[in-house]
C-alpha cells in the first residue's frame, strides 16, 4: 500500500522531464493572448512547458535534447485546410508535368507527347486552366489537332477539350445529345468545337485519372504527404476522399505510415439519386470525429457547383462579353452551373446533419454560395446549425448579404487565397475590377466574426510552389497579407488581413474548422507538439519576404519529422 503514492509521484516526475527542449528562439505561440517567448519544452508528443529560456531549461534532464534555435522563429505547425493529396501525387507519380502556360507550350507538350505515345493511344493535356494560359483564351480542338493521329483530351477539371480524333474516336457529332446536366460547346456552324462542359461521360477508352495499382496509390498518396511535411505542414484537410482513398489512407494509418494529421471531408457523387446517398450516409460506419488524432473524418460535403477558372462556377450575374473569349461561352446570359436541385440538397444535407456530420458544399460562385446559404438557413430553423461548425467552401464571389447571413448562423469559411494570387487579375477581365470586390474578403470574414480557415486546394504536381494549386503555406499567408496578383497589383487592398491573422488561418482557426483547436494550432502546455522552425522571422521580414520563408525543422508529436538537409 505504501509504494503507490511513491509510484505516482515518480511517473508526475518522470512526466515532467523533457524529450526536447527548443530554446534561444522567437516562439510564436498563437495562443489567446499572441504571446511570444524563448523557449519550449516538449515531453511525450506534447507541450510541456512554453516561455522564458531559464524556465523552460529547468526541465531538462540527463538525456532532454537540445536544440539551440539561434534567434530563429518556431510556428505552431501549418494546417493545409484544402488539398487532393491522392490526385497531386499519382499526376507526378509517372513523370514530371510540363509547365503549360502558354498555347505555344501546350503545343510543344504534344508535339513531344506524339513522339512516343503508340497511334491511336490517347494522350492527355495534364490539368490547365484557361485563366492562366497567356492567351485568356479557352482552347478548342483547334489548338488540339496539332496531333491528328492521337486522340488527345485537355483536362480542365469539370471542362474537358478533345481534338478532332478524340471527338470521332468518342462518336460525337453535330448530332449527338447533350449529356446530363453537361454540354457539348458548338462552333458558328453547329460542329462540336471540342469542349465538353459537365460531359466527362461522353470520353470513350480514357479515365483522366489514369490506371495505377494499389500500391502505386500508397506510395504516390505517402510521398506527397511527405511533401507536405516538407513545406512545414503538420496537417491537411482532404476535401474530397471516397471510400477507396478512405481504405489507402486507412492502411497507411495503420502500417505506421502517415507522416502528418489528416482530417477528412467525405465527398460522395451528387449524382446518384437522392435516396441512395440518404442511405449511404445512414449506413457508412463513419461520421464526423471518427477516427483517431492522426486520421479523422470532419466534413460531409458535395459539390454543388463548377468552377470560377473554366466559367462553370454558378454566378449571380452572367459571364459577359470576356466570358464568351476566356470560357468560349456561346450564350451572353449564361451564369454557369448549379448541380443539384434545392429539395435534394435539403434533403441529403438534413441526413448528414442527422448523423452528426459537419456540412459543406463546392460553392465557387456567388449564386451557388446562395443556394448553399439557404439551405443552411432551412436546416438552422429546424436546429441550430452553428455547432455543427458548417461552412462555405471556397465561396470565391462573396456579397455583404451572404457575409451578414453566415454570421448570424455562425457559418465558416474554408478559403484559398491561391485563386486570388494566380486567377484574380485574369477573372477582373471578366466580372471589373467592381465585381472583384468581394472576392475572397477575408477581411470583411474577419471584422464580421466569421472564421477564416485557410487551404491551397492543392490538387495536380509535386512542387510546392509550381503545383497547381501551390501549397507552400507562407505563398498563402503573403496573398492574405498582400492581395497580391500575378501582376504584381494589390487586388482590393481593403480586404487584406495582418500578419497575425494569416498565422491563424493556417493554425488555430483552422484546427478549429477540424474541431481541434483544444490540441492543435497553437503552442501551449498539453497541447500536440506540432511545431515549425523557420528560417527567417514571419513577423517583422519584409512583407514580399514572406512568401520566400523555408522551414528548416518540422516536428510533429514531438519528434523531428523533416529536417533540412
Ligand atoms: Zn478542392
Amino acid at each position: 500500500m505504501k509504494i503507490v503514492p511513491a509510484l505516482l509521484f515518480f511517473s508526475a516526475l518522470i512526466a515532467a522531464d523533457s524529450d526536447v527542449i527548443l530554446y534561444n528562439g522567437k516562439i510564436v505561440t498563437v495562443d489567446p493572448a499572441f504571446s511570444i517567448t524563448q523557449a519550449v519544452a516538449v515531453s511525450g508528443g506534447r507541450v510541456l512547458v512554453v516561455g522564458t529560456d531559464e524556465a523552460v531549461v529547468a526541465t531538462r534532464a540527463a538525456n532532454t535534447k537540445m536544440i539551440d534555435l539561434h534567434g530563429r522563429t518556431v510556428l505552431p505547425g501549418l494546417i493545409d485546410s484544402h488539398v487532393h493529396a491522392l490526385e497531386a501525387g499519382l499526376s507526378e507519380f509517372h513523370a514530371p508535368l510540363p509547365r503549360l502556360d502558354s498555347y505555344a507550350a501546350v503545343r510543344r507538350f504534344l508535339r513531344e507527347k506524339a513522339k512516343t505515345t503508340p497511334k491511336g493511344e490517347w494522350i492527355v493535356v495534364p490539368r490547365t486552366f484557361p485563366t492562366r494560359l497567356e492567351e485568356l483564351r479557352m482552347p478548342t480542338k483547334d489548338l488540339l489537332d496539332v496531333v491528328t493521329d492521337h486522340p488527345v483530351v485537355f483536362d480542365a477539371s469539370y471542362v474537358v477539350i478533345l481534338n478532332s480524333a478524340a471527338l470521332q474516336k468518342c462518336g460525337i457529332d453535330r448530332d449527338t445529345l447533350n449529356p446530363p446536366g453537361g454540354e457539348i460547346g458548338k462552333d458558328a456552324n453547329g460542329e462540336p468545337n471540342g469542349i465538353l462542359k459537365n460531359g466527362q461521360a461522353l470520353l470513350k477508352g480514357i479515365s483522366l485519372g489514369g490506371h495505377f495499382t494499389d500500391e502505386e496509390k500508397l506510395r504516390a498518396l505517402e510521398d506527397q504527404l511527405k511533401c507536405y511535411v516538407a513545406a512545414g505542414l503538420t496537417g491537411v484537410g482532404d476535401r474530397a476522399v471516397d471510400h477507396e482513398q478512405i481504405g489507402l489512407y486507412e492502411r497507411l494509418h495503420d502500417s505506421g505510415r502517415l507522416p502528418l494529421r489528416v482530417s477528412m471531408t467525405w465527398r460522395p457523387d451528387a449524382s446518384r439519386p437522392t435516396e441512395e446517398l440518404i442511405r449511404a450516409i445512414e449506413t457508412a460506419r463513419y461520421t464526423r470525429g471518427s477516427g483517431d488524432d492522426w486520421l479523422r473524418f470532419s466534413a460531409f460535403k458535395l459539390t454543388l457547383d463548377g468552377g470560377m477558372t473554366i466559367g462553370t462556377a454558378y454566378q449571380r450575374q452572367p459571364y459577359g462579353a470576356f466570358g464568351k473569349q476566356l470560357y468560349a461561352k456561346t450564350d451572353p446570359d449564361d451564369r454557369g452551373q448549379l448541380f443539384i436541385a434545392p429539395a435534394k440538397l435539403l434533403a441529403v444535407m438534413r441526413a448528414a446533419r442527422n448523423r452528426g456530420w459537419q456540412l459543406t458544399t463546392h460553392d465557387q460562385g456567388g449564386g451557388a454560395i446562395d443556394a448553399w446559404l439557404d439551405t443552411l438557413e432551412a436546416l438552422d430553423r429546424e436546429k441550430p446549425i452553428a455547432p455543427t461548425r458548417s461552412f462555405v467552401m471556397h465561396a470565391s464571389f462573396q456579397s455583404p448579404e451572404a457575409i451578414a447571413r453566415m454570421k448570424k448562423m455562425g457559418i465558416a469559411a474554408d478559403t484559398q487565397s491561391q485563386w486570388l494570387y494566380l486567377d484574380g487579375a485574369a477573372l477582373e477581365k471578366v466580372f471589373g475590377n467592381d465585381g472583384m470586390r468581394w472576392f475572397f474578403p477575408l477581411r470583411s470574414y474577419l471584422d464580421a466574426g466569421i472564421k477564416v480557415a485557410a487551404g491551397s486546394d492543392h490538387m495536380i504536381g509535386h512542387d510546392k510552389n509550381r503545383s497547381v494549386n501551390p501549397y507552400n503555406p507562407f505563398v498563402s499567408m503573403w496573398t492574405e497579407v498582400s492581395r497580391k496578383v500575378t501582376d504584381g497589383r494589390a487586388l482590393h487592398p481593403e480586404q487584406k488581413i495582418t500578419r497575425e491573422e494569416a498565422l491563424k488561418t493556417h493554425t488555430i482557426w483552422a484546427a478549429w474548422l477540424q474541431f481541434a483547436e483544444d490540441k492543435r494550432g497553437s503552442i501551449e502546455p498539453g497541447k500536440f507538439a506540432d511545431l515549425v522552425v523557420i528560417d527567417r522571422d514571419y513577423l517583422t521580414c519584409p512583407e514580399d519576404e514572406i512568401r520566400r520563408i523555408e522551414p528548416v525543422m518540422v516536428i510533429i508529436d514531438g519528434k523531428i519529422a523533416w529536417q533540412r538537409k
